[in-house]
């Protein structure tokens, strides 16, 4: 399969994010990009370097204040006496207050969600190189081709229009979708990453042009916490184009093919002419994460549903994080989609 991926994208190398009170070691780390690609190296596939795409296709999904503050926010927090070198967000608006605040501060607290999506100086040309990826795969499947792969790092699919949460800050799966629009009027969005795609939910919840589909480890107990269950199913104009498909920690291989299953049917009965697979690894039962318990047999098998839906897809990568197993099961997902 054609795969996309550039080096730049592996600058953004925050060494910290803060978890249950600590700061810990950030596991969205470099190696994650590195080790995919050296298995798809080894497996044989191409690897291309993506032209930069157009700022338009970006601005599309991603509010102007927040690709601002995403491009030039770091410069200014240095300025500020005594920042550290990360931005990390101190305050948050409750509940979204409407005002938008000059400081930097305020800023990081407004377009940041949580404290997992550090920005350091190398951050936005990683991040911008990212999304690029994903524009390079979604211009090829729009112009004829079946399928591509976009290796995204840093990945996605929690970053809001105008909010950075979980490692995640452009939402190159919506960036993709949305340039399928621009050829198919249905498009859908599957992601099965083991968190709830609850970023590309928000940016397309009012839509009823793009579905978006997710199965995820239940948020009751787990990341994202106030997304991802199975009661939002949109609003307005996209009423009934959001499903989200919930398991219980510690689900396997069947339980998450037989939820699968319900949103492949909902994909066919939304009548989608091309798809977006959100491509996390970190359903499986050896990734650091441990909320689900996926194989690399069920990857083959998630793939092999996903490929027979025989519609143009881009497969954007998401979370997944290292692990022996890591490259393997990205091999074993792409091998399972072309079969
Ligand atoms: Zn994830």
């Amino acid at each position: 399969m054609q795969v996309f991926f550039s080096e730049t994208q592996l600058r953004h190398a925050p060494h910290e994010f803060l978890v249950r009170g600590r700061w810990q070691p950030c596991p969205e780390k470099p190696e994650r990009a590195t080790a995919l690609k050296a298995a798809l190296d080894a497996a044989g596939h191409e690897v291309r370097e993506p032209v930069r795409g157009p700022d338009a296709a970006i601005a599309a999904i991603h509010d102007a204040r927040y690709l601002a503050f995403l491009e030039k926010g770091h410069a200014r927090w240095r300025e500020l006496p005594g920042a550290s070198d990360l931005i990390v967000p101190n305050i948050h608006p409750t509940r979204r207050a409407a005002a938008y605040p000059e400081s930097v501060v305020g800023q990081a607290g407004y377009h940041m969600m949580d404290t997992a999506c550090p920005i350091g100086a190398e951050s936005w040309p990683a991040i911008r190189a990212s999304a690029d990826a994903a524009i390079a795969a979604a211009e090829l499947v729009k112009a004829g081709t079946r399928a591509a792969y976009a290796l995204c790092r840093p990945p996605g699919h929690h970053a809001y229009a105008d909010m950075a949460g979980g490692f995640c800050y452009l939402n190159n799966s919506a960036i993709a979708a949305q340039i399928l629009r621009g050829k198919y009027d249905r498009v859908a969005v599957i992601d099965v990453d083991l968190h709830h795609g609850n970023g590309t939910q928000g940016i397309f919840y009012a839509r009823g042009d793009v579905l978006t589909v997710s199965v995820h480890a239940e948020p009751a107990n787990f990341y994202p916490f106030f997304w991802g269950y199975a009661d939002e199913t949109g609003e307005g104009a996209g009423k009934g184009a959001n499903l989200n498909l919930p398991l219980p920690l510690g689900s396997g291989d069947d339980d998450f093919l037989a939820a699968l299953d319900v949103g492949l049917r909902k994909v066919r009965d939304f009548g989608a002419e091309a798809i977006v697979v959100a491509l996390g690894l970190d359903a499986f039962q050896g990734d650091p994460f441990a909320g689900l318990k996926v194989t690399e047999g069920g990857f083959n098998r998630i793939a092999a549903r996903l490929g027979k839906l025989d519609l143009p897809s881009v497969l954007v990568q998401e979370g997944g994080y290292l692990c022996p197993e890591l490259g393997r099961n990205l091999v074993a997902f792409l091998e399972g989609f072309n079969a």
